[in-house]
């Protein structure tokens, strides 16, 4: 039984653990995880188009293990739903960081990224861990890559770009100045963002033991805690 996502302190103590910097460093060995050049996929076209969505955006979501279905692909390649993303991407600028303050204005409710995230999932059944990583591709350092191995990890429930919005923020931006330096002490490629090295950490640490049914969780943060 879930008991809700894991606190700040938690948190901070998965990403002391010295298995972080080597795991970064095992993801983004040549050859080793696929995921490693979903931001690097296509960079010279990527500053062209950042309000449209390509086919080389498609292709990194399946470096993440994703896949968008060909319906989709298509609408959003060629058709109504691709413009209709594309007018929300607009009003999002490309360097607002998820752990700036103003970045609640665009993943709240009604938000231009709120709204792009409802087309996709609501409008046209797009699976929620699959939307968020197409617009995280769009927007790297807005919105986070999640899917169900870092749920489990977290013990997360919906809502989980406003949730993070604030841990990175609470406490003097503790967290954001965490992965900022696990940046550094595991050499992160530079296009990878902040948000993303959250997101291998717990996937990396979590990937090996989840199961996709009744998951104890992460190892050390039980609901017994
Ligand atoms: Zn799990």
């Amino acid at each position: 039984m879930s008991i809700g996502w894991l606190g700040l302190p938690d948190i901070i103590a998965v990403l002391d653990d010295e298995r972080s910097v080597s795991d970064l460093r095992r993801y983004f060995a040549p050859g080793a995880f696929t995921g490693s050049q979903f931001e690097a996929l296509g960079t010279a076209s990527k500053a062209l188009h950042r309000d449209v969505v390509e086919a080389e955006d498609l292709i990194a979501v399946e470096l993440l293990n994703a896949r968008v279905p060909a319906g989709v692909a298509l609408d959003l390649l060629q058709g109504d739903l691709g413009l209709r993303i594309s007018d929300e991407l607009r009003k999002i600028p490309l360097a607002v960081n998820l752990g700036d303050k103003t970045a609640k204005t665009y993943i709240e409710d009604r938000g231009p990224a709120d709204r792009a995230w409802r087309l996709l999932t609501e409008h046209r059944g797009l699976k929620k861990a699959i939307a968020g990583k197409l617009l995280a591709r769009k927007r790297p350092k807005l919105i986070p890559v999640y899917d169900d191995v870092v749920a489990c990890a977290l013990r997360g429930r919906p809502g989980y770009w406003l949730w993070l919005h604030e841990h990175l923020r609470a406490e003097d931006l503790r967290l954001a100045h965490r992965l900022r330096n696990l940046r550094v002490q595991a050499d992160v490629p530079a296009e990878v963002s902040d948000i993303r090295i959250f997101d291998i950490v717990f996937w990396m640490r979590h990937q090996g033991d989840h199961q996709r049914r009744r998951c104890p969780g992460l190892a050390g943060f039980g609901p017994s805690l």
